[in-house]
């Protein structure tokens, strides 16, 4: 990550104080903004600047130069119309990236209007890690790709166990790309004792046998991989 960054978070609830400190604890810059007092002494610490102002007053945003930001996070939750004004602030001041916080689709849909290009649902996301996680325990989401592609994380299915790379055809049967394997090795330490540890494999090579405890890391269309899981539960 570019640690000479700055970037502007403005409302520190639970969101905008996880972005704010993540930020800050990678190297960036951030000037952390929240019109409660009581918000700013809780992060000052944590961060570059953090100022008490509301962020619906285009001039106490600009009075802080929040036009020079790389970024900016519109993190406002309850209050929209205070979310929307302070958004709105924001793309007057021509800052080059406003990412805003939507908590359902009719605010997206109006955020979208104002020309809001990148838009974040916490409630959603959070919801549906947890659905996924419900309905396949061994299944985790690490990224989503345009068109419908993703990569992640899968417990090696039962009918795979102890077999190869090359025996089990990923890409010939099902269209995925294996990318690595997450394996739990037995590692003793210097005092005896035997501990528990993770590592990748590297890349992966046709003779390379599946083990149970593995975890595939694997790239392909959501339906396939979806496929790949139900077909060899
Ligand atoms: P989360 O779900 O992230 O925990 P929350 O539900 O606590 O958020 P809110 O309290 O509605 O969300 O908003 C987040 C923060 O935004 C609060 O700390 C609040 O003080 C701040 N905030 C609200 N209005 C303004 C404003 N006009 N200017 C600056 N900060 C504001």
């Amino acid at each position: 990550m570019n640690g000479n960054g700055i970037f502007a978070v403005i409302g520190l609830g639970r969101f905008g104080t996880s972005i704010a400190k993540t930020l800050a604890d990678h190297g960036a810059e951030v000037i952390a903004i929240d019109n409660d007092l009581n918000k700013i002494e809780q992060i000052k610490e944590d961060v570059a600047y953090a100022v008490a102002l509301d962020a619906t007053d285009i001039k106490a945003l600009s009075a802080q130069d929040i036009q020079q930001v790389d970024a900016a996070v519109i993190a406002i939750g309850e209050d929209f119309e205070a979310l929307l004004l302070a958004t709105a602030h924001v793309l007057d001041l021509k800052v080059k990236r406003v990412i805003a916080r939507a908590a359902n689709l009719q605010q997206r849909m109006i955020l979208e209007k104002i020309g809001v290009k990148e838009i974040l649902s916490p409630e959603e996301t959070v919801g549906k890690t947890v659905a996924e996680t419900l309905l396949q325990p061994g299944l985790r989401s690490y990224f989503e790709l345009p068109d419908d592609y993703e990569i992640v994380e899968i417990r090696t299915p039962k009918r795979l166990v102890n077999q190869t790379v090359r025996d089990i055809g990923l890409r010939e049967s099902y269209d995925i790309n294996l990318i690595t394997i997450k394996r739990t090795f037995k590692e003793e330490k210097k005092n005896g004792e035997t501990v528990q540890a993770q590592h990748v494999i590297g890349v992966p090579r046709p003779e390379t046998v599946l083990y149970e405890s593995d975890m595939l890391i694997v790239m392909g269309k959501s339906q396939d991989i979806n496929k790949f899981v139900e077909c060899n539960e």
